[in-house]
């Protein structure tokens, strides 16, 4: 990999992956998939499976983009809480978006086990309240998520927590145990391995330079073209490079990621071995490895240049969680952009045979497998459940070109500064 970000945990100790052609010359097919991520790759595996003949094309290798590099924590459901999505949506679409939301986590698991995709998946997630407040706030929308959708979360009162988490942090949590954490390249790559045995054709180091729509999808690459009658932009951050206009919709911000050495008392540290998010806007999410690290992301930065000590600057959160950690040694830093959306929403849509789906806004772990199985049921002519997704608002972040960036981030830092008041 080229990109000193892409180079972390994951990379280190990823399956190896077969080396995939650049694409060279002009083909056709039914269907293009353009990115090599969890949505893209899951989008060819499921277009394979209803009969398309796929072709994905991905710019670097596959899970080069937030798929390899993400924290690995599988989050049930989207930003919004279940409360928030009833208040806007009225009950009955909220049901509707309640089965897609948190019924993609049986689609992760299904696809897993399917494939007997060796990704170190664990059980178990766990959010944890920063302020008495926001545990109230946590404990209400566990209780309405029981009350109403039959989801049972656990409360964990803060005298409780110790069961997940020895840290003097937290006031309290939810504890999910149908959510978890995996090792996200091995996941994506592992359901790549899939998708190329149901049929696709996968190139890497393929970028898509322009798309032209008329009579289907026209991608032009340096070295050939791919002509296919319908056609998946699943380029997350990326969308704005092909599409300026659904670029509007969503800005990239950049996220850090530390592995410690491995620790010797890791399990006295997350006894039960959830992942763990806490409650701040600009949270702090960590979990245990396979082999007994902490890996541990924090901090964001709304400038793409990183910081000039990443390990220093994500190291600082972690000792905020866990001060005894303060001088351990760091293995390995990463990072990645965020694709977010201005309502913290997914954006799953169409523009004639050009279907996108992008802006999962950090909770894209579990969301992104079954938007690409939506988009290839869409695609064989199904679409009420892509519909129950792409009928999610949507709005361009304001500011033109080069204004967008600034007004979002003075929007961001304000709800990172009201955390810390
Ligand atoms: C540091 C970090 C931590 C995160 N942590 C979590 C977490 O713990 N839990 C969670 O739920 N979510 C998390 N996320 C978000 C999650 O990783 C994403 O929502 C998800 O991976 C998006 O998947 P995707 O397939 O849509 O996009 P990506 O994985 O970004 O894939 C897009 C692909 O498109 C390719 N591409 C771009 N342009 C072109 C082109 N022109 N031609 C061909 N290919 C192109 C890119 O190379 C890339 O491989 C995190 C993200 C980051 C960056």
């Amino acid at each position: 990999m080229t990109d000193p970000l892409a180079d972390g945990y994951y990379a280190a100790t990823a399956h190896p992956a077969p080396q995939r052609p650049a694409l060279a010359g002009d083909i056709s097919c039914d269907v293009l998939i353009i990115g090599g991520g969890f949505t893209g790759v899951s989008a060819a595996l499921a277009c394979a499976e209803k009969g398309f003949d796929v072709v994905l094309l991905e710019a670097k290798t596959i899970g080069f983009g937030a798929s390899g590099r993400n924290g690995g924590q599988l989050i049930p459901g989207l930003r919004w809480s279940m409360q928030e999505i009833e208040a806007a949506f009225g009950p009955d679409r909220a049901q509707a978006i309640f089965d897609l939301a948190y019924g993609a986590r049986e689609r992760v698991w299904g696809r897993i086990a399917q494939h007997n995709i060796a990704c170190d998946l664990k059980a178990g997630h766990l959010e944890a309240a920063i302020k008495p407040s926001h545990f109230s706030a946590l404990r209400a929308e566990a209780d309405w998520l029981a009350q109403h959708y039959g989801h049972k979360a656990e409360t964990v009162p803060p005298e409780a927590m110790d069961c997940h988490i020895r840290s003097a942090a937290y006031h309290g949590g939810i504890y999910d145990p149908k959510g978890g954490h995996f090792h996200p390249l091995n996941y994506v790559r592992g359901l790549a391995c899939a998708a190329e045995a149901a049929g696709p054709q996968l190139f890497e180091q393929s970028r898509v330079l322009r798309l032209a729509r008329a009579s289907g999808v026209t991608a032009q690459l340096a070295r050939g073209t791919v002509k296919a009658r319908l056609a998946l932009l699943a380029t997350d951050s990326w969308i704005g490079d092909l599409d300026r206009d659904l670029g509007r919709h969503t800005i990239p911000i950049m996220n850090y990621n530390i592995a410690t050495a491995p620790l010797p008392n890791a399990d006295a540290l997350l006894p039960s071995d959830a992942a763990i998010a806490d409650s701040r806007f600009v949270l702090n999410y960590f979990r245990l490895s396979a082999d007994h690290r902490l890996i541990f992301g924090g901090g964001e930065k709304y400038v793409e240049r990183p910081p000039r000590d990443i390990a220093a600057f994500v190291r600082r959160h972690m000792a905020g969680v866990f001060p005894e950690l303060a001088d351990v040694p760091i293995d390995y830093v990463w990072g990645g952009a965020v694709a977010v959306s201005r309502n913290r929403l997914p954006q799953l849509g169409r523009k004639g045979p050009l279907f996108y789906a992008h802006g999962f806004s950090g909770h894209g772990a579990l969301v992104t497998t079954l938007a690409g199985e939506l988009v290839a049921e869409a695609m064989a002519g199904t679409a009420e459940r892509f519909d129950v997704m792409a009928g999610l608002p949507s709005a361009a972040f304001p500011g033109g070109r080069w204004l967008r960036r600034p007004l979002a981030t003075l929007g961001l830092l304000w709800y990172a500064l009201r955390d810390r008041l």
